[in-house]
């Protein structure tokens, strides 16, 4: 490349920049890089170049450019970081600082290596968010450049791509860079595939286009008519690489997907975004649940936008439909964001900024560099869900997040006190995976306390890290005699029933009659091994001693300590019943370990409440609480834990 050709590239965006800088910055690198040879042959100044050229071409300003130039200097020539700053100042040098890799003979694992050098560049970001620009259009060139590498390190740099920076440029909301990454990555890592997605899309691309051209000829006299000026109005084709990652989603065919091209336009005004949508559902019938407003409710990296897909002559296309700005956004997220705004100060730049924060402030809690990749790549997972708080307050939380996560979302102690939620009214369990559009309202008990079985199914890097924050202190917490129950229950409590001759029997309470503490019990041994205790007058004990393969065993109600028992309760779904249940529990001091909840008719729903019981008075006392709540019909035992 010629220096002239990234000068002109950058006068595009910066009619009046001045250039002495820059030209100061290519001499200054290219005598330092002189001698040295990428792997596919050319002078190593092209990839600087290159890279300050992409900087260019994607809004960013003068100092990212220049440090772009700049980039590998302090890592591969004898440079300094006091001679950067020297030439081009402080805000260039700690740029350029910042995108220099760790010493490769530090750590020689590849692995541990990678996720040091991504911890250094978080780091280094939150001090100035542009080192990740910086580091993003490094790795463009060399993925674009990549086929001068054998193929195990092509796959390795692929990889990385799309376990870390492709999903950092989604966060920041630069998909210009985030589809071509993704893309020559996939290409790398599944070249057979990406072949065979690239031939279909070929094959059926004129009959898309041939269709979205029928559909701009209908519209845009319709919007001429109501004087609504359209900036621009084109088709645009879904990446192979996300129509790949869409055909995996839905386990479905390539014929099935139907926005493979969309329509997109420009509008004038945010106004005219919502006119143009109107027309467009006045003119052909809206899919149901299709028409998304993220322009009401930008996505977490400022994405703008109206979707919707329409039935035109019996086939779904999608059209999105948004301003000039909020497509540059769109393209070059933040960077275009400071374009049109500033650069500091903006709220949104904050909000990318805190985001980037509370990584670190995460990766304090990972010792283990693996830990910190694999926290990374759940919170950069690209589809987000959007729940609801009672108050109407959106939160974002990845796909798969459930009611703890949430929970954790709102606040870190009301996660850590979560006994369970509604979920659109009805009572869910923690683990219950949350849906778009949910609302949610958690249930908190002062007795609650985190435990190690809620790593085994939160999503989030917040909740996980949290959990095992209060975990560890809990557990430095000095030993007094409470602790020694702890390590007998990690061994198996003990029943409240005793089976006698039996080992380890699976014991059921029979729901017929739903045996509680003090009764009269008899029981028998079923075919499985399991044993079913019933109350001793039980009408069922008649029949069952008719049949033949019933085995009756002598039981008796022990008085442990450290028993876990299932308390169930029938009742009638009211508001706020299930929290005067849990009170009534908590009131006793006692441990709640999990909450289940399903409906069992319209009206009517069971609820299950694992306790640690502290002996069978225990037990009664709680029993008799919750038979007091208006609307609980009964109360029985469930489960007996081992
Ligand atoms: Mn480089």
């Amino acid at each position: 490349m010629h220096i002239e050709t990234l000068l002109r590239t950058i006068k595009k965006n910066y009619p009046k920049a001045d250039l002495k800088l820059v030209r100061k910055a290519y001499s200054f690198a290219e005598n330092l890089h002189k001698g040295q040879k990428r792997a596919t042959g050319e002078e190593f100044i092209e990839h600087p170049m290159e890279v300050a050229k992409i900087l260019a071409e994607h809004s960013l300003d003068l100092p990212t450019i220049i440090a772009g130039l700049l980039h590998d200097t302090i890592e591969d020539t004898q440079t300094s970081y006091d001679v950067i700053k020297n030439e081009f100042g402080e805000e260039i040098a700690q740029l350029v600082e910042g995108v220099t890799k760790i010493s490769k003979l530090k750590i020689t694992d590849w692995e541990t290596r990678n996720a040091e050098n991504v911890r250094k560049m978080i780091m280094a970001s939150t001090k100035d968010i542009r080192v990740i620009f910086i580091r993003l259009a490094d790795k463009l060139h060399n993925i674009r450049t990549i086929n001068a590498f054998r193929e195990e390190k092509r796959k390795r740099i692929a990889q990385a791509i799309i376990d870390v920076y492709a999903p950092i440029a989604y966060k920041l909301g630069i998909s210009s860079i985030k589809n071509e990454l993704e893309n020559l990555a996939f290409e790398q890592l599944n070249p057979g595939e990406f072949n065979k997605l690239k031939r279909k899309v070929k094959k059926s691309i004129k009959q898309h286009e041939k269709e979205i051209e029928e559909l701009k000829s209908e519209l845009l006299p319709i919007l001429q008519k109501e004087k609504i000026k359209i900036y621009k109005i084109f088709g645009r084709t879904k990446t192979i690489y996300s129509l790949y990652k869409k055909i995996q989603r839905k386990n479905c065919k390539f014929e099935d997907i139907f926005d493979l091209m969309a329509l997109r336009i420009i509008a004038k005004s945010v106004k005219e975004c919502y006119e143009i949508i109107g027309i467009i559902h006045n003119l052909w019938k809206p899919l149901p649940h299709r028409f998304k407003d993220f322009i009401a409710m930008p996505k977490s990296n400022m994405y703008q936008s109206l979707h919707t897909t329409v039935m035109v002559k019996g086939q779904p296309i999608e059209i999105q439909v948004r301003t000039e700005e909020m497509d540059k956004i769109a393209e070059d997220g933040i960077a275009a964001h400071w374009q049109y705004k500033g650069i500091f100060g903006a709220q949104e730049f904050d909000a990318k900024l805190s985001w980037l924060k509370q990584i670190l402030e995460w990766q304090k809690e990972l010792r283990d560099s693996k830990e910190f990749m694999e926290m990374l790549q759940v919170d950069f997972f690209e589809d987000e869900i959007h729940v609801f708080t009672p108050k109407g307050e959106v939160i974002s939380l990845p796909k798969g997040s459930c009611v703890l996560d949430f929970a954790y979302a709102v606040h870190t102690n009301v996660g850590s006190t979560c006994t369970g939620a509604r979920v659109n009214a009805k009572f869910v369990p923690l683990r219950t995976e949350l849906k778009n559009g949910n609302q949610v309202e958690i249930i908190t008990s002062k007795n609650q306390k985190p435990s190690r079985e809620w790593l085994k199914f939160v999503k989030t890097p917040k909740a996980r890290t949290k959990i095992k924050q209060i975990i560890r202190e809990i557990e430095k917490i000095p030993v007094k005699s409470y602790s020694q129950k702890i390590v007998c229950k990690k061994e198996g409590a003990s029943s409240i029933i005793d089976v006698i001759g039996v080992k380890d029997p699976e014991i059921n309470l029979a729901k017929c009659c739903g045996p509680l503490p003090g009764d009269e019990i008899v029981a028998f041994a079923t075919s499985t091994g399991k044993v079913a205790v019933h109350k001793k007058g039980c009408f069922n004990i008649k029949k069952l001693k008719e049949g033949k393969r019933k085995d009756e065993v002598e039981v008796t109600w022990i008085d442990a300590a450290d028993a876990i028992v299932e308390i169930k309760v029938e009742m009638k779904n009211r508001v706020g019943i299930f929290s005067e249940i849990l009170n009534s529990i908590v009131a006793t001091k006692t441990q709640i370990k999990s909450t289940s909840a399903k409906s069992i008719s319209n009206t009517m729903m069971r609820c299950g409440f694992s306790i640690e019981a502290k002996g069978l008075t225990h037990i009664r006392d709680i029993i008799r609480r919750i038979k007091k709540i208006k609307d609980v019909n009964k109360v029985f035992i469930g489960s007996l834990e081992k």
